[in-house]
């Protein structure tokens, strides 16, 4: 269990489906497999048992040949024709049926020296039987005595025990050929008994009306041996042959065995025997036209035997054949239900499933683009699309608004770092640049600090009122910015005054750029209205290289030349620290100014 959780869902889905479908072919494959062996089966029983009925039906011949065989010999010449053309007849028939014998059973008959030895031992006891039959029948009446017929019968009976051993060896065969055949080929080999212990029970009665003295009191005991088997047989047969053969009509035939023989031949066979010495017996012939058509039953019986034996192996046949359809069908309809699960489980759920993992993979690493709709998908795993779109798009807003706060902290920043009148840097930005600028590492080149205050600022302020003094701060910046390249750097330091950084600078560039930005401010026109314009002095320091504590450093040298600019009398520049012109103290000019 803990394997399997281990799984991915699709292997999980594969394993299930496959697992169910063995299952289901396992149990639809022993069916099949157990009824096809059965349809197998009963379909070789069939043959098998059509070859057994050969051999079944010339045991019944031969017994049959004794029929017209006794006339023959107990019929006086004049009385012998139709015996002797019914004996041709049932002689031919019996002909035909061992011919069929050796045919159907040639592999046996060469292969295994029992079944070989049996039917020749049928054919050589029928050979001499009929022989003796014949020899009998051959001399005149008067020659033909009791001893001589019952010796002729006798061999007849000999030939129809070998063709019984035959039956029997071939049974056994069939029946380990094929073993569903057991109780129709036992039942069948029985109804063959009867009829044939029926025959000599007759038989016997006519060697007894034709014999005398000791012998027929032989035959007297031999008939009743033979009744006492017969009975069993007819025993069995009832016990046995109406349920195992599942045939009303092998019922009904046992009835009228009952009736036509058993009540009705057999009595009259008895009371011939009981009554032999007293009155006058009738004659075999007289005796043989009574008693055999109430034999003639037990004839019917086997054949009907037979064909319920047949009929119910071939029932038994089409039962399993029917099964094995049934089966088949089944076990298709099973693995095609299955198949239609799995396929619409994996369309309507694992699929989606395996979509849907993918679709959070895709939120978790940002991708928001709508992907296809799974129109496939079953309904709750619908719903679960719903809200995986309902999650893109709060994903969406969420970075919308990523985007605004982001671009509202650069305006907060960019605004914290930038004097709101002129738009330059303020002194903390402008400090900030520097420790970048100055970094260790960072090699900029010479760069020069730049520091200008606005001269008479105040009086300005004074004049024109503070919203010109603020244009002026705005101005100055508009005015110089242009002449500064990219990489400069331009604050407002404090109230009026500026500083300018140039990096990658000479000292001489510095100090033309300084100039030039004072001429510039100088000569430009702050204020239409006012006809107004300002200057500006400056302060400048260069160095070759600035490391990072040395900015201040570098503020405090141009500053301290911007006061001696103004001292010198403003609206100049100073690179060095001057000596103060005409030894004015700072500030001597205000009142110029004003
Ligand atoms: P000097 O030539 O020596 O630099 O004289 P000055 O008048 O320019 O210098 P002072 O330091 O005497 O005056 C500076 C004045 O600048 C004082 C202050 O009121 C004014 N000021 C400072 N910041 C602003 C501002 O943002 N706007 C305006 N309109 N005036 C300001
Ligand atoms: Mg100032
Ligand atoms: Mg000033």
């Amino acid at each position: 269990m803990h394997f399997l959780s281990r799984l991915r869902i699709q292997q999980l889905q594969w394993i299930g489906a496959i697992a169910v479908i063995m299952v289901c072919l396992m149990m639809a494959g022993s069916t099949i497999a157990f009824s096809l062996s059965d349809y197998i089966n009963y379909k070789r029983g069939v043959t098998e048992f059509d070859r057994f009925h050969v051999a079944l039906h010339a045991a019944a011949a031969i017994s049959r040949e004794r029929g017209p065989a006794n006339s023959l010999m107990s019929a006086p010449e004049e009385q012998q024709p139709p015996f002797a053309a019914a004996l041709k007849k049932s002689r031919e028939e019996t002909d035909r049926d061992v011919a069929a014998i050796e045919t159907l059973f040639r592999t046996e008959i060469d292969a295994s020296p029992e079944m070989r030895n049996a039917f020749l031992a049928v054919r050589a006891q029928l050979e001499a039987g009929r022989s003796a039959v014949d020899a009998v029948a051959a001399l005149p009446y008067s020659e033909r005595n009791g001893a001589r017929i019952a010796e002729a019968i006798q061999a007849m009976f000999r030939a129809a025990d070998r063709a019984q051993d035959y039956r029997d060896v071939a049974g056994r065969s069939i029946i380990a050929q094929a073993p569903e055949t057991s109780a129709e080929v036992i039942l069948t080999s029985l109804a063959g008994t009867l009829r044939e212990r029926a025959g000599r029970v007759g038989s016997y009665v006519v060697m007894m009306l034709t014999s005398q003295g000791q012998a027929r009191w032989h035959y007297r005991v031999a008939f009743e041996g033979e009744l006492n088997r017969l009975l069993e047989v007819n025993a069995l047969l009832r016990t046995y042959a109406p349920d195992a053969l599942q045939s009303k009509d092998v019922a009904q035939l046992l009835d009228q065995v009952t009736v036509n023989y058993f009540a009705g031949s057999l009595p009259y066979a008895q009371r011939v025997v009981f009554e032999l010495n007293a009155g006058n017996p009738p004659t075999p012939v007289e005796f043989s036209a009574k008693y055999v058509p109430g034999m003639r039953s037990t004839e019917t019986l086997r054949e009907q035997i037979e064909n319920g034996a047949l009929t119910s192996l071939e029932k038994m046949r089409e039962k399993a054949f029917a099964i094995m359809l049934i089966s088949t069908l089944l076990a298709g309809t099973a693995i095609s239900v299955m198949l239609g699960l799995a396929y619409v489980l994996g369309r309507s759920l694992f699929r989606p499933m395996l979509v849907a993992m993918r679709q959070i993979d895709d939120i978790a690493a940002g991708n928001l683009t709508q992907p296809p709709s799974m129109p496939h998908a079953g309904r709750e795993v619908r719903e679960m699309f719903q809200r995986l779109d309902l999650l893109r798009e709060q994903q969406r807003l969420k970075r919308h608004l990523e985007i605004e706060r982001k671009s509202m902290t650069e305006e907060l920043r960019r605004l914290s770092q930038t004097d709101a009148l002129t738009g330059l840097l303020n002194r903390r930005a402008l400090g900030e640049a520097m420790r970048e600028l100055t970094a260790p590492g960072a090699d900029l080149g010479g760069i020069a600090v730049i520091m200008l205050d606005i001269d008479h600022f105040k009086s300005i302020n004074d004049r024109y009122g503070h919203a010109v003094g603020d244009l002026v701060l705005q101005r100055t910046a508009q005015i110089l910015t242009p002449h500064l390249r990219p990489q400069d750097l331009f604050a407002r330091y404090g109230g009026e005054e500026f500083v300018i950084v140039l990096v990658d600078v000479t000292e001489t560039s510095a100090r033309t750029t300084a100039k030039r930005l004072c001429e510039t401010l100088g000569h430009a026109v702050i204020s239409e209205a006012y006809e107004l314009t300002v200057t500006a002095s400056f302060g400048v320091d260069w160095r070759a290289q600035c490391a990072a504590e040395q900015w201040e450093e570098l503020a405090a040298v141009a500053d301290g030349r911007l006061y001696q600019a103004k001292r010198n009398g403003r609206n100049m520049v100073c690179f060095s620290d001057m000596p103060v012109e005409e030894d004015r103290p700072y500030g001597a000019d205000d009142a110029d100014a004003a």
